[in-house]
């Protein structure tokens, strides 16, 4: 997937923006707060009708204005695509590909998607689970429309039980169907740890030896699926998961009523990233957390392209900083496939740049 050309009007600081982009490497300069970023998001627009920043659509709009327009060139499936967003203050945005108005944003996935690795991403690798919870279900969803329903499912589930334990303190009768709650939350739930555990698999296949490349051999990730402990392999399929999660369920029905929470099932689960054998989130320095989260990123990357056999658009927004200069080579250098869009501050970076094009931003106008 390739955007060959983009426009922008009213959308952030960019008042009116067109340009031509290169089919490799694309690197957007300019000091703090010139669009650099603004630039990133709204090619990640066209390709999922949300931002990663902003709640609501009227953010993105400039200020004083009522609407923004977006427009990309795209080339996908081994066609030419123009894909539209109208932005509106008061209304709903309109999405089109070919000039066809789009019923749902799902429908821009295939035509164009994009990974996006923003500083917050950092969180990946430093926080709580649930972010990287939601990072491999943005993974899995968007390759497996099974799964998307799953998690949806499960998502209700685990809303409804959790609203029966907490309501059984004043009414002990809504106890009644706790059980058929569980069971059904045991069947969801062993969908999405089958699926879970064979993206993980594959994302141990392919992001440590690109975390190698980028750290010169001198470390080592790993990555481990962590899931509901009666489960002997999460591997396995569906069917022979579900009586190991009853198992755990039935263990900790009495202290989810205790405790009136949701206590058993994959909505805790966790991927363990070790360097050297060392929990990341408690030792990796500020370029090891980088470049380990970087690695996630485009191995999600690799693993759509190998089901699809299309690259998706990475956007890099802010991944120089903090790195050395051979993991800096890497990220200007070694990403040989598909397009890619890096943001950074520094000029003087550029000297490393060996292929590819450079634009200059300064206060939302190209220079
Ligand atoms: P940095 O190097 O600090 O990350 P950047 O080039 O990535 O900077 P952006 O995040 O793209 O900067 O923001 C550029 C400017 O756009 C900011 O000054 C911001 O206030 C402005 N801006 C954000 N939203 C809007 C909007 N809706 N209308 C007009 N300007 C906006
Ligand atoms: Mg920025």
């Amino acid at each position: 997937m390739i955007v060959k050309r983009f426009e922008a009007d009213f959308f952030r600081n960019y008042t009116h923006l067109e340009c031509d982009f290169h089919p490799g490497v694309n690197v957007i300069t300019g000091d703090n707060a010139q669009g650099k970023t603004n630039l990133l998001e709204a090619v990640a627009y066209l390709s999922s009708a949300s931002s990663h920043r902003a709640r609501y659509d009227r953010e993105l709009i400039q200020f004083g204005v009522d609407s923004a327009f977006l427009k990309g060139e795209v080339f996908s499936r081994q066609r030419d695509y123009t894909l539209e967003a109208n932005l509106f203050r008061g209304t709903r945005r309109q999405l089109f590909s070919n000039g066809v108005r789009l019923k749902t944003a799902e429908e821009l996935s295939g035509l164009l998607n994009t990974v996006l690795f923003c500083p917050e991403d950092l969180y990946l690798i430093k926080e709580g689970a649930a972010v990287r919870r939601r990072f491999l279900d943005d993974c899995i969803c968007q390759l497996r429309p099974r799964y998307a329903a799953a998690l949806a499912e499960y998502k209700r589930l685990h809303e409804h039980k959790t609203r029966i334990l907490k309501d059984s303190e004043e009414k002990p009768s809504l106890l009644d169907a706790l059980d058929d709650f569980s069971l059904r939350m045991a069947q969801c739930g062993a969908i999405l740890i089958h699926y879970r555990a064979h993206f993980i698999k594959r994302l141990r296949e392919v992001a440590p030896p690109i975390h190698a490349d980028c750290s010169g051999g001198r470390e080592k990730l790993s990555l481990r699926y962590e899931t509901v402990s009666t489960v002997t392999d999460p591997e396995a399929q569906p069917k022979e998961l579900l009586p190991q999660l009853l198992e755990h369920q039935e263990a900790h029905r009495a202290a989810e009523i205790a405790v009136r929470q949701c206590l058993s099932g994959p909505h805790k689960d966790d991927i363990a990233v070790e360097i050297d054998g060392n929990p990341a989130k408690l030792f990796a320095s500020q370029g090891q957390t980088r470049t380990a989260a970087l690695a996630l990123k485009m191995a999600a990357r690799d693993i759509f392209y190998q089901d699809t056999g299309e690259w998706p658009v990475l956007l890099l927004d802010d991944v120089l900083s903090e790195l050395d200069a051979r993991r800096q080579e890497f990220v200007l250098n070694r990403i040989t496939s598909g397009q890619v869009f890096i943001t950074c501050c520094e000029e003087e970076k550029l000297a490393l740049l060996r292929r590819g094009r450079v634009f200059h931003i300064k206060n939302g106008t190209l220079v």
